[in-house]
């Protein structure tokens, strides 16, 4: 039987991680769940256990908040008995936030075999604190776990060797696909007011947007605009909750601001949505998913299938462009897209598959 420790840390982790545990148990594989206590509170963790049925955490490093370094030494800290007992045959690690990289970086100090999944995906944007994860989690990894065709190529073009990587497709559309009859039969819109698709999603978390007022500022007067034509519902993460207070004018009355959802609820408004504004890169491949348009508000992205092949466009932060892109969406001329390869709601299945044979 397969041993091993599955490691998770931030609310994207969650999602990730649910189909792969499954796919796993079902397989017979003995699984430790690590929590690093990255995203600890209920809305940003807990919820997240509940409703995508992860059995609590075998051990919580509650880690808490804290700078990059402060967070990767103690969870570097925290691994390390549990990989040192010689029990684990690999540590896996999920998409590209500080648990990812940290975690990687403890497997290596203890020589124990490190699995990523959601490899191989750059945005070729030093600057992002996820780019450097993503980076430390590839390189220190024994086998990567690529969600796109993009990703197997910027592996091979960093030395990766061909049999650590292994093309499974997306594993967030299979929580996405098993999520969506219970997000059909929520009553979210109702209990926000909102009707199906008159109304945009808005998310905004990225240093790079919500850390340097000269673009936070303008971004928000920008998305206000944008209120007078759509109604924007806005579940505001908590660090970019603080900074909207110190904005002058607020959000204006079209912008409704609620807090952090589950991902029933939040599954049942982008669906809904006539169109995202967005920084996430989990809600780009979500919208490219269900057909839903992205107005993606960054300069580039790690995800370029869900432009090339999607419903997402990078627009980026100015006030014009966003203006315009909204115009097509409003007047239904915004493409339509398609499914990238293998993004099919099966990636825990394959990548279970492989894990249990290696
Ligand atoms: N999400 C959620 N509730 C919210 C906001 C986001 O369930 O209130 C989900 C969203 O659908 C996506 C994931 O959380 O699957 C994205 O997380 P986040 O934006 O924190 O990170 P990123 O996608 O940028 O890595």
């Amino acid at each position: 039987m397969k041993k091993l420790l599955l490691l998770v840390g931030a609310r994207p982790n969650f999602i990730k991680i649910a189909p792969l545990y499954r796919a796993l148990k079902e397989r017979g594989a003995g699984l430790t769940l690590v929590h690093t206590g990255q995203h600890y509170d209920k809305a940003m963790s807990e919820v997240f256990f509940n409703e995508l049925d992860i059995p609590a955490p075998d051990a919580n490093l509650g880690i808490g908040p804290g700078t990059r370094i402060e967070q990767t030494r103690k969870i570097v800290a925290g691994l390390r008995p549990l990989l040192e007992t010689g029990e684990h045959e690999a540590i896996v690690v999920v998409g590209d936030v500080t648990s990812t990289a940290a975690g990687t970086m403890a497997a290596i100090a203890c020589g124990v075999p490190a699995m990523h999944v959601e490899a191989g995906l750059r945005s070729f944007n030093w600057r992002m604190p996820e780019e450097l994860n993503r980076m430390i989690a590839d390189h220190h990894s024994d086998h990567l776990f690529v969600s796109d065709k993009d990703g197997l190529k910027n592996l091979k073009n960093e030395g990766i060797p061909d049999e650590r990587m292994h093309f499974v497709g997306n594993i967030m559309i299979d929580s996405l696909r098993s999520i969506e009859p219970a997000a059909d039969a929520s009553n979210v819109l109702t209990r926000l007011g909102l009707e199906s698709k008159k109304y945009g999603l808005m998310t905004l978390h990225r240093p790079e947007n919500v850390d340097r007022p000269e673009v936070f500022v303008p971004l928000i007067a920008a998305l206000r605009k944008v209120s007078e034509k759509l109604t924007l519902v806005f579940p505001v993460h908590p660090r970019t909750r603080g900074k909207i207070e110190s904005v002058e004018g607020g959000l204006g009355d079209g912008i409704k601001l609620i807090d952090p959802v589950g991902y029933t609820e939040m599954v049942a408004l982008i669906k809904n949505a006539a169109c995202a504004l967005t920084d996430s890169g989990g809600l780009q491949e979500e919208t490219t998913a269900l057909g839903v348009p992205c107005l993606t508000l960054r300069t580039e992205t790690e995800r370029p299938c869900t432009v090339t092949e999607g419903t997402s466009e990078i627009v980026g932060t100015d006030a014009e462009k966003i203006m315009e892109a909204l115009d097509r969406v409003l007047r239904g001329e915004w493409k339509k897209g398609r499914l990238p390869e293998l993004w099919d709601g099966k990636t825990a299945g394959r990548i279970a598959d492989i894990i249990i044979k290696l």
